[in-house]
């Protein structure tokens, strides 16, 4: 084959996914020329139809499927594993995800001789916990480090790592790494937690209203630093520690390396969408996900009013997501072992908040 190497994105819809399915078939991606299979859900969107991957749709949570789907591919070289599934109690997630992860593994290990690395994305929730165990364990004090222990308490991302793990270890030759991004700054109609998306739908709705953009947020994240993770520089880091040496059978945390405050941000935002800026208010209440549960009509006639790309608000717009972000206090992490390794990339939040702004108009989803 003219590839010297072929990957395998499982979640090639979704905020890093997408950044994996444009980055990798680039000529000078490192370890290419690349082949590329992605794999997601639902049938190929057209914002991800400039890709040149091929594209696969199958539900990796039903074995049958996967192994009817993928068995045929068998020279693929690298998995980078960008999903998950949410359910509603941890102990769920850590089985569902865990079968998901396990399903693919399953079919892909014994049937790709020339596989030689798996990389899994979990996220900073590694050192902070899942949302079940917040006030039953102690958090350790950030900034955080990869070589933290596991909190006392069930983690579907530890659920993940353990599987990978034992994978690797019965399998001489195949290698592994792990990547940890804080909130992640990209762009996916599709994801289950895109921030930049969802802020751009909350500021086209005000706009079309008339109204302030309110700071539906706490006082700690409108004053205090805040870090971000770009989808691109996530790909980068999975598709460096996927080719270099120095970067195997290791954790990393991946951030920009740089900090911000929303109260700068606010207005960077509210100025692309030509609304007036709200700051935080003293005492106030607000939260996306009851500000905005009755604007799916709304959200429908601006998409007829400009032609936009069809979305659903409840695709575009993660409320849920945006009020965790925006009404907690943000830890950072430190990128030092990610440097130390090789892994110099950067991002500046400011210059990338702008431009996942503009790829979310360009592509339609916002007027
Ligand atoms: P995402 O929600 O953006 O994308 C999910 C992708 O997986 C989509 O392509 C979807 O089609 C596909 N998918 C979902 N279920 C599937 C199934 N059953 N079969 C096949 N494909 C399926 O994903 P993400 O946000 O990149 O999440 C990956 C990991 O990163 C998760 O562990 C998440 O917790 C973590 N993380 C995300 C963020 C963030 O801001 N989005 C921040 C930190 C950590």
């Amino acid at each position: 084959s003219k590839h010297q190497s072929v990957a395998l994105v499982i979640g090639v819809t979704g905020i890093v996914g997408n950044s994996l399915a444009e980055i990798l078939p680039l000529s000078d991606t490192p370890g290419g020329p690349w082949k590329v299979y992605g794999v997601a859900r639902r049938p190929r969107p057209a914002w991800n139809d400039d890709n040149p991957i091929n594209y696969i749709r199958c539900d990796i949570s039903d074995p049958e499927d996967v192994q009817a789907k993928l068995s045929t591919f068998t020279d693929i070289t690298h998995v980078f594993y960008v999903t998950w599934a949410n359910r509603r109690t941890e102990a769920e997630n850590c089985e569902v995800n865990g079968k998901m992860f396990k399903n693919v593994l399953d079919v892909v290990i014994p049937n790709c001789p020339s596989l030689k690395h798996i990389c899994l994305q979990t996220g900073r929730k590694h050192y902070l916990g899942q949302r079940e165990s917040h006030g039953k364990v102690e958090i350790p004090d950030s900034p955080y480090t990869e070589d933290l222990p596991r909190l006392n308490y069930i983690n579907f991302y530890y659920t993940l790592e353990d599987i990978l793990f034992e994978a690797v270890e019965k399998n001489e030759g195949l290698t592994w790494s792990v990547h940890r991004p804080g909130k992640i700054f990209g762009f996916s109609p599709y994801s289950m937690m895109n921030l930049m998306g969802t802020l751009c739908v909350y500021a086209a709705i005000c706009k079309h209203e008339g109204a302030v953009l309110r700071f539906p947020g706490c006082k700690a994240a409108w004053e205090g630093y805040s870090d971000c993770s770009d989808a691109d520089l996530i790909a980068e880091q999975q598709i460096w520690a996927a080719v270099d040496p120095n970067a195997k059978n290791e954790a990393f945390n991946v951030s920009n390396g740089d900090v911000f405050k929303w109260k700068h941000f606010w207005k960077v935002l509210a100025e692309q969408f030509g609304v007036e800026s709200g700051e935080y208010e003293e005492g106030q209440k607000l939260a996306l996900h009851e500000m905005m549960k009755d604007k799916g009509p709304v959200w429908d006639e601006i998409v007829r009013e400009n032609g936009l790309t069809p979305t659903k608000l409840e695709d575009v717009g993660n409320w849920w997501f945006g009020d965790v972000i925006l009404g907690t206090e943000c830890t950072l992490d430190t990128m030092n072992k990610s440097k130390e390794h090789g892994f110099l990339g950067f991002r500046n939040s400011k210059n990338t908040f702008i431009s996942w702004i503009d790829k979310v108009k360009a592509y339609k989803i916002v007027p």
